[in-house]
Formats: structure tokens, C-alpha cells, sequence
């Protein structure tokens, strides 16, 4: 996917003035206000009326398992704490974690120095998690699809990501931004878009509009009963090659005869498709 988030060029070799943050008194860390590097799509909220409106969004409450994915300079992390009491995170950024270690006790936040595409999420989801980020724009598509085995033990997701990524997660049949990424996502989460994040409200400013996501996964006892991984070879098969009728782009999967015997079109193209035709496409490639 592109990476939207990069921030601007002019804002980006500004240092972050507005963004520094409190050190605990260290001298080191005090003296070196922490500069936004682009490789970990570094651009930090700082717009107080948008923390609140997130916050406020997820409800954050005492002994819940929040787990924040790049806390970053705390914008976020510091509300949750003050609503929630603790907060486990993960920041990949080894500056930033130590700040935060400054800033705030273990009591209180409770750090997972690491890779959020690499860690194994099955050991931290241990309990019903909820979880949080304003995602570094260039991970996000990997990290949505890299939480899907663990949903089962997520109470709920709540990120913010590139405006035209949430678009394509919550578009319906027929739109043109309708694919891969919408029917993956839907078959396993209740997806609600609640607002969009002008540039502004980060330093650096990055170059797309932002919009929050609710991802709520669903009862596994609600979810079809279907192999997950004919599931998503039926899906990416389709969407490769959008353009073409499934009786094309599913040639190596399913003949036209085994489509339409799913009560699917052969003539039909993939984005005219529901989740539920997927579901019957993917259980006949099973059977
Ligand atoms: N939450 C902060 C805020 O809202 O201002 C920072 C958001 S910034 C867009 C993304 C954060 O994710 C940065 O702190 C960055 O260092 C961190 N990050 C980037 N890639 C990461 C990864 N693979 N694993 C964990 N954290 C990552």
C-alpha cells in the first residue's frame, strides 16, 4: 500500500517543537527534543480536542486491558492512563521508549519494547484485549491482517489510519474501493468509521486526511462456518484480478460449473460480490 502518512517534506525536517515531551527531569533527554523519523511513520497528534474525541470513543475503564500499539510521544497513552489506571504498549522505537520509561511508572504503563508486526500476538492477547493506535500508515495493512487469528481474544479495536484506508475496510458491494481488504476485514469484524482527522492535528503534518475505526469482531459462534484459508485464496484470487469475471480470475481455483453451483455468477466480477457469496465460493473450493 502506499505510504500516505510520510509526512510533508516542509514539515517534516522541522523539529518537533510542540511535541517534546516531559523527561522526568533527565538532562539528556531534556536537552534533545525527540526529532519524528519517517521510517516508523512518526507524525504525533497533538490537536487536544481529537485525543479527547478518541478517548471518549474507546471509553477506556479501570481494569481493562488496553494495550496501545506506538504510543509515541503519549498523546493518547497519557489520556488513557488518566481513564483506564495502566496501559501495556508497543513502541519500536527505542528514543520514544525510553521517554516514556522516564515519563511514566510501570505501575502505570507497562512497555513492550518491540516490532508490532513481529511480536507473537497469541502471548499478548492472553486476556480479552482492547485495543488502540494512531498505526504508523506504512504497517498498517500488514498489522490489520496479522491481528485477524487473534480476534477471538479482542473485546475490541480502535485505530486510526490513512482516511482512504478505513474507506476501503467499510466499503460495501459495488463500490469501486470495495475489495480485499473490505471483505476480509468484514467477515470477522463489525466495522464502524467514526470520524475523519484533518492533517493539522499532527506535527509532522503527513500528506492524507485520517479517520478513525471501531472494529468490534464478531461472536465466533456468528461467523460462518468456512476453511479460513480457502476463504482468503478465494478472496485474494478474486481481487488480483478484479477487472475480470471470477470465471476467469478464479480459473485455478474453481470452474464455471463449481461457481455457479455456489450460487455465484460466473460472469459476475469480485467487487459485486457480498461476504456471504465468498463464503459459499471459498466452502466449495473445501469440499
Ligand atoms: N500514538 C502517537 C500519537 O498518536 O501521537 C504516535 C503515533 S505515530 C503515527 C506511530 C507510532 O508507532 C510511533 O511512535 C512509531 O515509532 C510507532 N511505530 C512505528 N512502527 C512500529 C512498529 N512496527 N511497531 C511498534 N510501533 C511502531
Amino acid at each position: 500500500m502506499s505510504d500516505g502518512r510520510r509526512a510533508a517534506p516542509s514539515s517534516s525536517r522541522a523539529p518537533l517543537g510542540g511535541g517534546r515531551v516531559a523527561t522526568g527531569g533527565d538532562p539528556i533527554l531534556a536537552a534533545a527534543p525527540h526529532r519524528a523519523r519517517k521510517r516508523f511513520g512518526q507524525n504525533f497528534l497533538h490537536d487536544p480536542g481529537v485525543v479527547s474525541r478518541i478517548v471518549e470513543a474507546i471509553d477506556p475503564r479501570p481494569g481493562q486491558a488496553i494495550v496501545e500499539i506506538g504510543p509515541g510521544q503519549a498523546a493518547l497513552t497519557s489520556a488513557l492512563i488518566e481513564r483506564a489506571g495502566h496501559v501495556r504498549a508497543i513502541e519500536i522505537d527505542r528514543d520514544l521508549a525510553a521517554r516514556l520509561r522516564q515519563r511514566f511508572s510501570a505501575e502505570k504503563l507497562t512497555l513492550i519494547e518491540a516490532d508490532a508486526l513481529k511480536i507473537d500476538w497469541s502471548d499478548v492477547a492472553a486476556t480479552p484485549l482492547r485495543l488502540v493506535g494512531n498505526l504508523p500508515y506504512n504497517i498498517s495493512t500488514p498489522l490489520l491482517f496479522a491481528l485477524l487469528p487473534v480476534a477471538e481474544r479482542v473485546i475490541d479495536q480502535h485505530f486510526m489510519l490513512q482516511k482512504e484506508v478505513v474507506d476501503r475496510m467499510v466499503a460495501a458491494p459495488g463500490s469501486k474501493t470495495y475489495g480485499r481488504l473490505s471483505v476480509m476485514l468484514q467477515f470477522r469484524y463489525r466495522l464502524t468509521k467514526l470520524f475523519d482527522v484533518p492533517r493539522g492535528a499532527f506535527k509532522p503534518a503527513p500528506q492524507v486526511t485520517s479517520s478513525v475505526v471501531r472494529m468490534q469482531p464478531r461472536a465466533v459462534s456468528d461467523l460462518p462456518e468456512v476453511d479460513a484459508q480457502a476463504f482468503a485464496r478465494v478472496v485474494a484470487a478474486a481481487f488480483g484480478q478484479r477487472r475480470k469475471t471470477l470465471r476467469n480470475a478464479l480459473s485455478e481455483l474453481l470452474d464455471a460449473d463449481e461457481i455457479a453451483a455456489s450460487n455465484v455468477d460466473p460472469q459476475a466480477r469480485a467487487e459485486t460480490l457480498g461476504v456471504q457469496s465468498f463464503v459459499g465460493l471459498a466452502r466449495r473450493l473445501a469440499a
